[in-house]
């Protein structure tokens, strides 16, 4: 057991965490950072199993801490805590999910129901109401059945970027292809995508089924019961590699595609692929502001400490499948240790 695995044992000791949780910071905003919820047997998934945040139970027994413990809000509710002039309240949490997964729906939302929590789904909307997997989903999937023949591919002016990745025979491994499609400007990603489709089957419906995006039912179906819905981009664009001309119109066309959908406003832009420093900007997050974004989210772990000032870059806490729920509630009771 490692060391923050210890300290969060013994933290979350019955005797230990009403200690623990009154010397916690209650001003901290806490955003967790959810994108799949979904039970699968790992060796045999075909797809990307990072993005699977927690288990069916697993999630269940997040939530039930939540509730108990946090004031679970929305970018509306910190918006209209602004507006009032008043901070957030205490131990103010807010719950997100990137992309736009059926299992959002299927699995989240009635626990999210059941325990009265509100949430805030972050879609790539070109996906949502098609059976199309996410870009990244349908390459990990070609990698992982070993399809892939990366020296067969044309790299163009982007052959540098692949350099540290190339084995000793210069060529680049697939399991690392997506290393540098990251890193590629948009138009040289969207080339060498068509490029790796060429010829390749299909996906099955079976396996198609399991990387499913949500349909704008579910979605207006879970506003009508409280949840927020935030712009992902249209097509999961990685802002950071972006033209300008190409940002804005990503940002502006998700937002009035949604407004449209739900009939409420988009208040906050979740940045995709935000890991990686390239991913956002300032010029980024200049855009993200004339398109008319009160918030926009990353994906570097930490509270937020001072939302005015951090509101365009705000931090989350990952919530990962590995993640033990002792690890769990020290990460929302001290999120910058935990981080
Ligand atoms: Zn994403």
């Amino acid at each position: 057991m490692n060391k923050r695995a210890l300290l969060s044992s013994l933290m979350c000791r019955p005797v230990m965490y009403p200690v623990m949780a009154g010397v916690s910071n209650r001003r901290f905003v806490r955003i967790l950072a959810y994108h799949r919820v979904l039970d699968v047997d790992e060796r045999t998934y075909p797809f990307d199993c990072e993005l699977i945040s927690a288990s069916v139970r697993d999630f269940e027994r997040q939530m039930e801490h939540v509730c108990s413990r946090y004031r679970v809000v929305t970018f509306a509710d910190l918006e209209e805590y602004e507006r009032n002039n008043e901070r957030p309240p205490e131990n103010a949490l807010v719950i997100t999910f990137d992309d736009g997964y059926a299992d959002n729906y299927e699995h989240a939302f009635p626990i999210l129901e059941r325990y009265g929590l509100k949430a805030v789904f972050f879609l790539s909307t070109d996906y949502i109401g098609t059976n199309a997997p996410f870009w990244f989903e349908r390459l990990a999937y070609l990698v992982k059945k070993g399809l892939v023949d990366t020296s067969r591919l044309d790299l163009g002016p982007c052959g540098d970027i692949a350099g540290r990745w190339r084995d000793r025979r210069g060529v680049l491994p697939q399991e690392d292809l997506s290393h540098v499609i990251v890193r590629l400007p948009n138009r040289e990603r969207l080339r060498l995508l068509g490029q790796i489709e060429e010829g390749m089957p299909p996906l099955p419906a079976g396996d198609a089924a399991l990387v499913r995006p949500l349909t704008w039912d579910q979605v207006r179906e879970m506003v009508k019961h409280g949840m927020e819905m935030g712009s992902h981009t249209r097509s999961h664009l990685i802002l950071g590699n972006g033209s300008p001309a190409e940002v804005a119109e990503e940002l502006e066309t998700s937002r009035r595609v949604i407004e449209e959908q739900v009939s409420r406003p988009v208040r906050a832009v979740s940045y995709p692929i935000a890991s990686r420093d390239f991913a956002v900007n300032p010029l980024v997050i200049r855009l993200v502001q004339l398109a008319g974004y009160r918030f926009g989210v990353g994906y570097t772990s930490g509270p937020v400490r001072r939302l005015e000032k951090e509101r365009y870059l705000l931090k989350r806490l990952k919530i990962e499948r590995y993640v033990t729920f002792d690890r769990f509630r020290a990460k929302l009771l001290f999120p910058a240790l935990f981080a």
